[in-house]
């Protein structure tokens, strides 16, 4: 017999209860996966979308969830009638997504894209569910807010984004006062290379071509104009009461290593694997323990080179954004997340050029300072208040952003 403890295992042998909120898009798909390969470990308590109904039920038959919700109220006729013959309960609307939530599910994947992920989020934290967060755009909206009423209600947050998941397993190699600073990588996307004339002119197709990782439409985006990473940095900053300063930020074209934490006695310790959103997602549902992941071996060898590179601030100022925007705090992440959704969804509909999208961020945040609007965010509803105007900000300026070329 092994000297080595063998871990209590009475927790991987019990059903979990779990809800999946946006379980039609492609975080969701990669849980429902994983769920699917242990259907006897799982029931599915609740699953969320948007407006896809029919992979909504779809999804409901398959695992016979007990209550699905879809965003869009105009759509519960067609659910109930999807659903019909089941025994699964529905709702439609805002609240019927925050109902899901709600509802006791030991494990919840927060994977709503863009800030209309908060309110359903923050109905799983407050009745201290295990929350596997994938959402960041929900963290950057609350800011601090976020990650205290979490405490304050005993709530587990697990970090599902592969870097903050990365450092989330090296943070455990030291305590915060041996932190020196955490390393988030970037694949760079697919303008890695790219001069800024060209990024101000890229397609939506040119766009959705990211070359590691294959994602929801409004992410990678946010990896073209490595806005994600600017929101991946602040992110970094609310799950793990870091500052600017102790984050950084390094351009790793090959994705297989995901976040590094630096200790104060110079060791770096990285988590590394392909770049799969299965496997992160495994590390959260299996946590504290490790269940199987489906994603391939990491073969080092036959990938051969592993190169790195510093980012390029001028090319892609909405990193830098980030940065002054955490420093800002009051609220500025919150403008910052707004003004990029209002511009990511402008983009999509042909009203602006790619390069117009860090404009478009940059002058809200300047209206807003200049308007004495920063205030620090007491509670969720302040950060929805600060969201809520500052996409009616964007929205006013957007006009001349498109006038105005680069
Ligand atoms: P997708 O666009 O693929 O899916 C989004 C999901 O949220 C869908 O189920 C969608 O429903 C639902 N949804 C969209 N808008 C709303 C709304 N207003 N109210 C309620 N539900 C809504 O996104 P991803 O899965 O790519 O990303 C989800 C989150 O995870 C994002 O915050 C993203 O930044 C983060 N993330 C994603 C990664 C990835 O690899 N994809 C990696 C790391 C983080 P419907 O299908 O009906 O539209
Ligand atoms: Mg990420």
């Amino acid at each position: 017999m092994s000297a080595v403890p063998l871990r209590n295992n009475k927790a991987a042998l019990a059903v979990r209860s779990v809800t999946v909120l946006g379980a039609t898009g492609s975080i969701g798909d990669s849980t429902m996966d994983l769920l699917r390969a242990s259907k006897d470990r799982y029931r599915i308590e609740a699953l969320t979308a948007h407006t896809n109904v029919k992979a909504l039920a779809d999804l409901a038959r398959e695992f016979g969830a007990r209550y699905v919700a879809v965003a869009d109220p105009g759509r519960l006729q067609e659910l109930k009638d999807a659903l019909a013959g089941t025994r699964t309960e529905c709702g439609a609307g805002e609240s019927a997504v925050v109902e899901a939530a709600a509802r006791p599910a030991e494990w919840v994947m927060a994977a709503v894209s863009g800030a209309a992920g908060l309110k359903p989020a923050l109905a799983a934290v407050d009745r201290g569910a295990t929350v596997a967060l994938a959402n960041k755009e929900c963290l950057v909206c609350a800011g601090d807010f976020f990650m205290q009423r979490a405490a304050q209600a005993g709530a587990c947050i697990l970090p599902a984004d592969s870097e903050h998941n990365a450092l989330f397993q090296a943070l455990a190699s030291g305590n915060r006062e041996e932190l020196v600073r955490v390393i988030i990588t970037a694949s760079g996307g697919p303008f890695r290379t790219w001069s800024s004339a060209d990024i101000e002119q890229a397609t939506l197709a040119q766009a959705l071509k990211h070359p590691n990782w294959s994602m929801g439409q409004k992410i990678t985006i946010d990896s073209a104009s490595m806005m994600n990473k600017g929101l991946e940095v602040i992110e970094a900053a609310c799950l793990f009461g870091l500052t600017a300063e102790e984050i950084d930020v390094l351009v790793h074209p090959q994705s297989i290593i995901h976040g590094m934490v630096e200790f104060s006695d110079r060791s770096v310790v990285a988590q590394l694997g392909a770049p799969d959103m299965r496997t992160p997602i495994a590390h959260c549902l299996g946590w504290p323990d490790r269940i199987i992941g489906p994603a391939a071996k990491l073969d080092l060898a036959k990938i051969g080179q592993l190169t790195f590179e510093a980012p390029d601030f001028s090319r892609f100022p909405g990193l830098k954004l980030a940065y002054e925007a955490l420093r800002t705090g009051r609220g500025a992440t919150t403008v910052y997340n707004a003004a990029n959704e209002v511009a990511v969804a402008a983009f999509i509909a042909g009203k602006i050029r790619f390069g117009a999208i860090a404009r478009l961020v940059e002058a809200t945040l300047e209206a807003w300072i200049s308007a004495g609007n920063l205030a620090p965010l007491a509670s969720a509803d302040d950060a929805i208040a600060v969201d809520y105007n500052a996409r009616n900000k964007a929205a006013t300026l957007l006009p001349q952003i498109a006038l105005k070329a680069s």
